[in-house]
């Protein structure tokens, strides 16, 4: 490493924030995954959502607002860059974009790539119809654990003609397998539906499902409290849909709910998560289109540094039982 201050240096704390090409978080971009021990990657698809596209727009956005993150946390004072080696990988290629089963096919294949190199994948979506295509890479040898923030649960069976949407990614992930319903909890559920079809399923299938009228009963500790209890010890996934939060603090999104979280509650739940053996995280349906102001970018990449944080700690405890 030359003594130059890099742009793409977090530990250069004199190199202006501003410059230089926008990785996330200002980690070293990388082409291979056995390089990092977290990556942070983007899948910009939003060929999934039911209503309003956008979040194609999500991963160039959040890397650009995430130059505003710096490394020590201001709770915690975890330093993640310190702990484990962090970087770009990215963001997925696509072969066939607008053929949503190829799309998925290059998702799961790169992401298979990123964990049979034992790195931990941190994403930037994209609608939340990618995640599956991400569980079924990190999920195929064994059922994982998930603490979802969301306004919706995303476990309808089928819409407009597709089963495969942003509104069904957990349903097909707990059909499949590869998501254990008993370990997974869906936080901060509301709005009107169509049909309840979605909400039976999560509450038949076992995950636990806090509407926001539980969550603001019991306050976000408790919340934490059972977050904890659902998950255990297991391996666990954790995936924050940005319309989990109150649009009046992240407009940008295709499908807001008004009375959601605060982001200070959601950074509290995120935190809430040290000590869990975390095997990824995304943050997803940050759509910029919607949110000229950019805070809902700046939003989505906090919490994909509050993620960052519980997450290579977790990284660290798995190295050192190892
Ligand atoms: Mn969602
Ligand atoms: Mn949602």
């Amino acid at each position: 490493m030359s003594d130059r201050p890099s742009a793409t240096d977090t530990t250069a704390l004199w190199a202006p924030r501003y410059m230089g090409l926008p990785s996330f978080m200002r980690t070293p971009v990388v082409s291979d995954p056995a390089d990092v021990d977290i990556a942070m990657i983007g899948v910009p698809y939003d060929g999934g959502v039911t209503n309003r596209p956008g979040a194609r727009h999500g991963p160039r956005e959040m890397r650009s607002a995430s130059t505003m993150m710096r490394t020590i946390h201001h709770v915690t004072r975890v330093n993640p860059f310190d702990l484990c080696r962090v970087g770009d990988l990215g963001d997925v290629a696509f072969t066939k974009v607008h053929d949503q089963d190829a799309t998925f096919e290059d998702i799961t294949k790169f992401y298979a790539g990123v964990h049979a190199a034992g790195a931990v994948p941190l994403t930037a979506g994209g609608d939340h119809s990618i995640t599956y295509a991400i569980f079924r890479a990190i999920a195929a040898d064994r059922p994982i654990g998930m603490v979802h923030i969301d306004a919706h649960t995303d476990t309808w069976d089928e819409f407009l003609g597709s089963k495969f949407g942003h509104g069904s990614p957990f349903r097909r992930a707990v059909e499949d397998g590869y998501l254990d319903p008993k370990r997974a909890v869906q936080i901060g559920i509301r709005g009107a539906q169509i049909a309840p079809d979605g909400w039976d399923f999560s509450l038949n299938a076992g995950m636990r499902v806090i509407f926001m009228e539980e969550f603001t009963k019991l306050g976000v500790d408790a919340v934490i409290d059972e977050a904890r209890r659902v998950v255990g010890n297991g391996p666990t996934y954790v995936s924050f849909d940005v319309d989990g939060l109150d649009p009046v603090y992240a407009p940008g999104t295709g499908t807001p709910e008004i009375g959601g979280l605060t982001t200070i509650e959601g950074q509290a739940l995120l935190r809430g998560l040290r000590g869990l053996d975390l095997i990824g995280g995304d943050v997803v349906e940050v759509a910029p289109p919607f949110d000229p102001s950019g805070n809902t970018a700046l939003v989505g990449a906090t919490m994909m540094y509050e993620i960052l944080c519980p997450l290579a700690e977790a990284f660290v405890a798995r190295k050192s039982n190892a």
